[in-house]
């Protein structure tokens, strides 16, 4: 039985895509940032600047600003909001949690691995309330190393106590998750919502957290 279970964050356990979207549509009605009309557009342009969260939202607020030519907030009001706010929309894919609390029941160690600011990806994942079960949280900025360095997983499987070839990594991002844990040793479980979506590197490739215990199951016998 592999004696860890590593995940990313961002699109992995949380939903970013989802969460993201509800918290900027409560951002544009808070501020009262854009007339009605113009709402849905100030959303879809915000997600388009983020880039998948590879923009950080000084930028993107700053852009925002100047395109819908909004003078009364500044970029500083609105990035205080989002690293203060973004959390309480923070919401997991479906059947995270049960999964989660199953896996630390029977008797995995479960850690977190996140590119991102500090604390603001810790809180984040606290909002998803699932913390209780992981033992070690890493997110890139607090350590100073990043995802794909192989490092960050050594790191990581290290706190929880085992080697990397006895860890799996749970992850969206075929690069700096898929990619970057296999360099590291361990085995690598893709996930994506849509099905049609691969990443060519992952020992087994999953779009539901249904069939995440599944795949751990056949990983076993591969890992000594
Ligand atoms: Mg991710």
């Amino acid at each position: 039985m592999p004696k860890a279970i590593l995940f990313d964050l961002d699109q992995t356990l949380l939903d970013r895509n989802t969460s993201l979207i509800k918290f900027v549509e409560w951002q544009v009605n808070f501020f009262q940032l854009v007339p009605q009309q113009n709402k849905q557009d100030f959303i879809a342009r915000f997600i388009e600047l983020d880039n998948n969260g590879n923009v950080w939202k000084d930028l993107v607020y700053s852009q925002l600003l100047e395109d819908f030519n909004i003078k009364s907030f500044n970029v500083e009001t609105l990035l205080e909001s989002y690293v203060n706010d973004f959390n309480k929309f923070s919401s997991s894919f479906e059947r995270v949690p049960e999964t989660i609390q199953n896996l630390y029941n029977k008797g995995y160690k479960l850690g977190l691995v996140s590119n991102g600011k500090s604390p603001f990806q810790e809180n984040n994942f606290y909002a998803l309330g699932i913390n209780e079960f992981f033992s070690t949280i890493i997110v890139s900025e607090a350590i100073g190393i990043r995802k794909p360095d192989r490092r960050i997983f050594e790191y990581a499987c290290k706190e929880l106590g085992y080697i990397p070839n006895e860890c799996i990594f749970v992850g969206d991002n075929p690069k700096a998750d898929i990619e970057g844990a296999h360099k590291a040793g361990m085995k690598t479980i893709f996930f994506h919502p849509d099905p049609s979506i691969c990443s060519p590197l992952p020992d087994k490739k999953i779009n539901h957290y249904d069939q995440l215990e599944t795949a751990i199951n056949k990983l076993e016998s591969f890992i000594l």
